[in-house]
């Protein structure tokens, strides 16, 4: 059997607050011509199609967490998709809530659009219709013959909340939430072949917010991905950024990562950063 090809792409390197260059969670992992969604935070529709992905391509989803940042698009995302033709029911993996969000955030706030779309007589009800599973405990979330996803919860802002591990063609790749540091970590990213982690801010960035025990420290990060021999390390979601003039924050923390991990190859994440494996 020949190996998957597999690519990983930041869709989106940013966080909450709204920057011009950096969209909201979002990173897309393609194994063959399969395509994994892993939050769908703002800007993901926009930037999936200037990055050449077509929502209506979109294979399977994934949730971190009901932080806002992570799901804004996600009401668009399943709208325009069906918009456009999608003809299957999109499955979309998440924590406990995600299908009321969803009933919420789609069918009843979207209602009058769509029986107005549906008048038209182009478009199905069915056809919008999604497949969620709530995660209710750690392990295997889903598997095929080609890949599986294990679930990892920990900590961050008394949210359910999951990390995600995906294993194929004998790689490893892990797409980290929001999270405060957690050495359960080093086991679920051991010897992984790419992680993308949360790099919200520094130790001093934290201490200045209501919000900074909920976020992970470069140095933690450091230490986690040193443990678990992380090979290439990507980090995202730079909440720091919005609150300060320099505009080598994300830098400086990739700079601090490596001075702990120097064994790793270590990025500061940018929109569209994309990794063969
Ligand atoms: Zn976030
Ligand atoms: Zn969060």
């Amino acid at each position: 059997m020949s190996s998957p090809s597999i690519s990983v792409q930041i869709i989106g390197s940013g966080a909450v607050r709204a920057l011009p260059e950096r969209g909201g969670p979002c990173y897309l992992v393609t194994i063959d011509d399969r395509k994994l969604l892993f939050d769908c935070g703002r800007c993901a529709v926009h930037n999936l199609h200037r990055f050449g992905t077509p929502v209506e391509s979109i294979d399977e989803i994934y949730i971190t967490h009901l932080h806002f940042d992570h799901i804004s698009d996600l009401p668009l995302m399943l709208l325009l998709s069906w918009n456009n033709g999608r003809d299957a029911r999109i499955p979309v993996f998440g924590p406990k809530g995600m299908d009321r969000f969803l009933e919420n955030g789609v069918r009843t706030a979207y209602e009058a659009d769509i029986n107005s779309r549906i008048s038209h007589g182009n478009r199905v009800r069915d056809k919008l219709d999604w497949a969620a599973t709530e995660i209710t405990k750690e392990g295997l979330v889903y598997g095929n013959a080609t890949y599986r996803i294990d679930a990892l919860a920990t900590a961050h802002a008394g949210l359910a909340n999951w990390n995600y591990r995906i294993t194929v063609g004998g790689k490893i790749i892990v797409i980290t939430s929001d999270s405060e540091p957690d050495q359960r970590l080093v086991e679920f990213c051991r010897g992984a072949d790419l992680m993308l982690v949360e790099c919200s801010g520094t130790k001093a960035f934290y201490e200045s917010v209501a919000f900074g025990g909920w976020h992970i420290t470069p140095e933690d990060v450091g230490q986690i991905a040193r443990d678990a021999g992380v090979k290439q390390v990507v980090l995202k979601h730079f909440v720091m950024e919005s609150f300060s003039d320099d505009p080598d924050v994300a830098e400086k923390m990739a700079e601090t990562v490596r001075g702990i991990h120097a064994e790793g190859e270590i990025f500061a994440a940018t929109d569209g950063l994309k990794f063969e494996l």
